[in-house]
């Protein structure tokens, strides 16, 4: 399992997992699960779908709890986006930075360490 700065990598990926398998299992009752939103409707028909990001907000805000982080683990998206967009993670890791109130940097820029 991977080890970086303090955060056991494979830790909170397992702690995130096993939100999943919670979830799973209560399928039926869950909010993450039974949260619907309406896709379309006409006539008699509908497509209602769940929200997918509830159970991801869901299952980080768990691991953050369960691994006693003491930050946000959503930054661990920008990782996850980056495999296969680059410039996506680093969109959406100016967006982060950005609604944190944080100044987004390079890594080159950060000349306090090495
Ligand atoms: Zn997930």
């Amino acid at each position: 399992m991977g080890y970086w700065g303090g955060l056991d990598v494979g830790e909170l990926l397992l702690a995130h997992e096993l939100f999943h398998y919670v979830e799973e299992k209560h399928k039926k009752e869950i909010y993450t699960r039974t949260e619907k939103i309406r896709l379309w409707s006409l006539g008699p028909l509908h497509n209602d779908s769940t929200i997918i990001a509830l159970s991801e907000i869901a299952a980080m805000a768990f691991a953050r709890e369960l691994v006693k982080l003491p930050y946000a683990p959503y930054v661990m998206d920008v990782f996850l986006v980056y495999g296969y967009s680059p410039e996506e993670a680093s969109g959406l890791y100016e967006e982060m930075m950005e609604l944190a109130g944080r100044t987004p940097c390079a890594p080159e820029e950060r000349k306090d360490v090495e």
